[in-house]
């Protein structure tokens, strides 16, 4: 049986229990493709996952950041496919429950993240089905893929899908720095939107402008919604990505115009916030919660990636072996961007 490199999670804890080790390489059925990886992100998913924060055994590979080359097909697959350059959705699921059927396998109840669930990203190979692998447009190099489905894709989810931004309208972003604030700031411009962008450090202000955001407010307070009015003279946001929540959300809904949609990403405390359900009522504001990217956010991510409309943000690229070391830079949010993991 031929053996392939992995880093596994030996057990739940630290990043030191991240091990290179052998393990068989996995045979595909007849609807799978066995892709050869190029890239991995590391998400903090991962993290979370690792730790035991998130339901998981240990034993694992972890990772669902996913780019590579297909390198061998099941019977049923079509042969031209081999060789094809592709990311990997990071859901795998039923197909056929209501959700799936609707275009919303994200939502299945069926499913399970990679790396959860079958062989994830941090490894040589992974086999996953056929219907999972989707084609890397020429010309976006394979590093860069591995962003398309979590950080780009997460991002054109909550801007594009579900608070529908439309040109012309202001966006207001809270905890910009981060490596989803960066990628949302880049596709809320990609439809012409207006966007205010709150980071809580003023060393991560100039990166925000850089990113493509119209105005930064630095807050380290938390207290932005009085600049927010004074930008916008007074009309307020109509969209909120909220990647904090924890001590901003109060703010994010003084900051709403009248039909606003609060788009809810960040849970940092881990515990319920206040809202003042007058304000909500007054101002028709919408709160609605974001997720993983469906099929067509992927193809949207891939799009504005290989358009250049979204530059992707690379906080650096490490070898797989170096998997640990990169966990603890993402605890210690030592980097602004993605790590990639990359070559053994
Ligand atoms: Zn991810
Ligand atoms: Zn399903």
């Amino acid at each position: 049986m031929p053996r392939m490199k992995a880093v596994i999670a030996r057990a739940l804890g630290g990043p030191e229990v991240l091990q290179v080790t052998e393990v068989e390489c996995p045979e595909p059925g007849p609807d799978d493709v066995l892709v050869r990886i190029h890239a991995a992100g590391i998400c903090y998913h991962d993290v979370l996952s690792r730790a035991g924060k998130i339901p998981g055994t240990p034993g694992r590979i972890l990772g669902h950041e996913i780019a590579g080359e297909i390198a061998a097909c099941g019977a049923n697959v079509a042969p031209a496919r081999l060789g094809e350059r592709v990311v990997i959705y990071q859901r795998l699921f039923c197909g056929t429950c209501r959700y799936c059927l609707g275009g919303r396998q994200d939502l299945c109840r069926n499913s399970r993240v990679l790396g959860e669930q079958g062989g994830g990203g941090y490894a040589e190979l992974a086999c996953v089905p056929a219907r999972n692998a989707i084609r890397v447009p020429d010309g976006l190099d394979l590093t860069a893929a591995a962003l398309a489905v979590c950080p780009v894709g997460t991002s054109v989810r909550a801007a594009l899908g579900v608070a529908g931004t439309a040109p012309g309208q202001t966006v207001l972003i809270t905890g910009a720095g981060g490596g989803l604030g960066l990628h949302q700031i880049q596709v809320a411009k990609s439809v012409q939107a207006r966007v205010i962008a709150v980071t809580g450090s003023a060393d991560k202000a100039a990166t925000v402008r850089e990113a493509g955001a119209d105005e930064v407010i630095v807050a380290p307070d938390l207290k932005f919604s009085s600049e927010v009015w004074r930008l916008t003279g007074k009309q307020g946001a109509d969209v909120v990505l909220e990647n904090v929540v924890t001590g901003t959300f109060g703010e994010s809904l003084r900051s709403c115009a009248q039909l606003a949609t609060v788009v809810v990403l960040g849970n940092i405390g881990g515990r319920p916030v206040e809202i003042d359900p007058g304000l909500v009522i007054m101002r028709r504001i919408r709160i609605a919660g974001s997720g993983n990217a469906t099929f067509n956010d992927v193809h949207m991510a891939l799009h504005l990636l290989v358009t250049r409309a979204v530059k992707p943000y690379i906080g650096g690229v490490l070898p797989f072996p170096r998997a640990a070391e990169g966990h603890a830079l993402m605890e210690q949010r030592a980097v602004t961007g993605r790590i990639v993991l990359q070559g053994w």
